[in-house]
């Protein structure tokens, strides 16, 4: 795609449901990654200027969806996810020229993996106390110490968009962002960090050791970093469970195809009512999820995302999921215990999901705010 296409476009249709085609066959997880960006798709929401294809939110959400429904793939579209709107956006949004050739470019190609690295362990929640520091040299070069944690692509990515404290006092102007490539001294990737759900997206720590960059590493200007993450929050919050989408559309597909075969005292599953009202109530909750994300999308397409929205769609799809997936083991009984099910492995996701991106509660407090409470 060359040029804005609308996601109504038969030129998206198409690519759509060759994407569709390509995730069905089961791509090896090792490859799928360069796969999936050459066919464009981690350039969807970005400007042609800038390297993208210019589709826009909606289709990025709708790429993102199916590549999760097709493949049943959980990690893998929640880590291009998390590079897309916490890596890419705020490198677009306050990048300049070099660093848009230099680091955009390749991330958007696939020939690089990014990853944004804010968390720590003692600033969670709390995330604008963090205490990693940058400071500044007499020749203009950056010094970077700390530990950051909860990195999404961690142990892959090849630049890390680091948040540091570079002024005493308020996080507005205190905060600034580097980009901070992996094979920079003084930066030491620590383990692969063991943990249940979303499976096949890594995260990992990192420790910052007198980590030195040049004074074109930092991303928008010095005190500028609380303007970074909010940037960055405002697309991940609104579109970070947008695989999440597909995932609830296949195990529906699979539970409806299970009800279905399955007869117990007789009969189909399906035929009892208890059975059909949780299948009807894990339908209404995949379906409100995805108007209000879709909706989300299309504000977006027309620059009108803010705040309240992204944390909206963030807390209403996290929680539709979780019902979602509170329902489904009760779809197989027993069966929900074995892998092949992939009720379990949802579970998990669905429970990560009420964490990242700032957790149900955070999501909350914002919404209160913005209502004025
Ligand atoms: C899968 C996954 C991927 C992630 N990827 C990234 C990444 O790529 N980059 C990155 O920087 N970070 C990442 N994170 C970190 C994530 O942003 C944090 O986990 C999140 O912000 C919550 O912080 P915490 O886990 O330290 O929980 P805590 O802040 O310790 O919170 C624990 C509990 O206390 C509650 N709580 C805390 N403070 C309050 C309060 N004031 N009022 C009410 N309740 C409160 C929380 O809601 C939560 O329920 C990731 C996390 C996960 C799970």
């Amino acid at each position: 795609m060359t040029q804005r296409t609308s996601v109504h476009s038969e030129e998206f249709t198409d690519w759509l449901a060759s994407l569709r085609a390509w995730a069905a066959k089961s791509p090896d997880q090792n490859t799928a990654w360069r796969e999936a960006a050459a066919q464009g798709l981690l350039s969807l929401a970005v400007s042609e200027t800038a390297g993208g294809a210019y589709v826009g939110y909606e289709g990025a959400c709708l790429a993102l969806e199916a590549l999760a429904e097709e493949s049943g793939l959980s990690g893998l579209p929640f880590s291009m996810a998390a590079q897309m709107w916490a890596c890419q956006e705020p490198i677009l949004e306050f990048g300049d020229p070099a660093q848009h050739d230099r680091y955009l470019k390749p991330l958007l190609a696939g020939t690089a993996v990014g990853a944004f690295a804010a968390t720590e362990y003692d600033s969670g929640s709390d995330l604008l106390s963090l205490s990693t520091r940058a400071d500044q040299d007499r020749d203009g070069r950056w010094r970077l110490n700390g530990a950051k944690t909860f990195v999404t692509n961690g142990p892959t990515a090849d630049v890390f968009l680091i948040l540091a404290r570079t002024a005493e006092g308020s996080a507005l102007s205190g905060l600034s962002a580097f980009l901070v490539p992996r094979q920079t001294p003084g930066l030491r990737l620590g383990r692969v960090i063991d943990k249940s759900g979303l499976a096949g997206a890594e995260l990992g720590s990192l420790t910052l050791d007198d980590c030195t960059v040049s004074y074109a590493n930092r991303l928008g200007s010095t005190g500028g970093g609380f303007a970074v993450l909010m940037h960055a929050m405002r697309y991940e919050r609104a579109f970070i469970l947008a695989p999440t989408l597909g995932l609830m559309a296949r195990a529906l597909r699979q539970a409806f195809n299970h009800v279905r075969a399955r007869s117990q005292f007789g009969r189909p599953l399906s035929s009892y009512d208890t059975v059909r009202q949780r299948l009807v109530r894990m339908h209404l909750s995949l379906t409100s999820a995805r108007e209000l994300l879709h909706a989300t999308a299309r504000q977006a397409d027309a620059r009108s995302l803010d705040h309240h929205r992204s944390s909206l769609t963030k807390l209403h799809v996290s929680t539709e999921f979780n019902r979602f997936c509170q329902e489904l083991p009760d779809v197989y009984g027993g069966y929900a215990l074995l892998p092949e099910t992939g009720a379990m492995a949802l579970v998990a996701d669905a429970v990560a999901s009420r964490y990242y991106s700032g957790t149900s509660d955070m999501q909350t407090k914002i919404i209160a705010e913005g209502l004025g409470l």
